[in-house]
């Protein structure tokens, strides 16, 4: 009798071992020595491994060109340095709530836009770090005004629309997470030079992530919510359910796919987006009808079809970037 329970729990335990091992495993699909360059893949259509961009003249004025982590058409992950400095930010505010008003359900993101138990680097960049020779960003971080109405159970558009530059979403750290593109219209991640969390500020001190963070810690995990893009529509964590990295072959021409993940508190199959290692890291279109965000812009963006109303006290963005600035978006 001793015996047999000595047995079953030897067999409880190998069934815990082989569980963590199964929850911990990830398998890479990328070489991060080698990803592939965005550069250039701007459409005017939905189109995979593309940014639908709303904005298609560029002003320039971002990160060098010539780094040596980029390799021609190629970029190597390991290679790229990062801003010196580890901040961190206890006025960081961020909540999310529900709201209930004629049956119509929203959730509620209210904050000030930075990170949350999250480091960040030392904006501006200082000319004693080594990262000044390559990206001068010469902002500093500076609080934000977000508060964002999203649907809970965003409809699917009838067809995608074009995403800006600016916040088109933000993490569950409270930080935005903007498109792929830098003030040039070139692949952000690769050439623009960021900190540790793969984090900077914008000419309005907005801070904010173009891809993927390690400092979000969910972000390698399996179909984890990481955050919401401004459609309302859920950003996932770049592994499924089995741990095996996705990437733009997995997606649609937005960055998304359908897939049973947790979602407003139960299991379900429902669209998402997902981050991945691959341009264009976040979301390449609005599957849903996202928010404008561009209080001042007047008139919607060539291309931008399906927006709602805006809401009072949105994020502010200015209408057009300021001269003479630098590492902007
Ligand atoms: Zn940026």
């Amino acid at each position: 009798m001793r015996l047999l329970a000595l047995v079953f729990v030897a067999a409880l335990l190998s069934v815990a071992v082989v569980h963590a091992q199964e929850t911990s495993e990830r398998t890479d699909v990328l070489n991060v020595h080698q990803l592939p360059l965005g550069d250039g893949r701007i459409s005017a259509e939905p189109r995979a491994g593309y940014v639908m961009s709303c904005t298609t003249s560029f002003r320039g004025g971002g990160a060098r060109a010539d780094v040596p982590w980029i390799h021609g058409d190629v970029w190597d992950l390991t290679q790229k340095i990062s801003v010196a400095g580890r901040v961190m930010w206890p006025q960081a505010q961020f909540k999310i709530t529900v709201e209930s008003i004629d049956r119509v359900v929203s959730r509620i993101i209210e904050g000030n836009g930075l990170p949350v138990n999250t480091p960040t680097g030392n904006f501006p960049i200082s000319p004693a770090d080594i990262a000044f020779q390559f990206d001068r960003n010469p902002n500093s971080i500076e609080p934000q005004q977000v508060f964002l109405r999203l649907p809970m159970n965003p409809r699917i558009a009838v067809s995608p629309s074009c995403v800006p530059m600016g916040m088109i979403g933000v993490a569950l750290n409270g930080v935005a997470i903007y498109n792929a593109l830098d003030a040039d219209g070139r692949d952000a991640v690769a050439h623009e030079v960021q900190d540790r969390c793969n984090g900077h500020p914008q000419m309005r001190g907005q801070y904010h992530y173009h891809g993927p963070s390690p400092c979000l810690p969910q972000e390698t995990a399996r179909e984890q919510l990481i955050g919401y893009a401004l459609d309302g529509l859920g950003i996932y964590s770049m592994s499924d359910a089995q741990g095996r990295e996705l990437t733009d072959a997995d997606l649609d021409e937005c960055h998304g796919r359908n897939s049973v993940v947790e979602w407003n508190g139960r299991r379900q199959n429902v669209y998402h987006y997902v981050l991945t290692r691959e341009y264009p890291y976040t979301i390449g279109c609005f599957r849903g009808m996202p928010l404008l965000t561009r209080p001042n812009f007047g008139r919607p963006p060539f291309g931008m079809r399906g927006l709602r109303p805006e809401m009072p006290g949105m994020p502010l963005f200015p209408p057009s970037p300021p001269s003479g600035g630098s590492s902007d978006f």
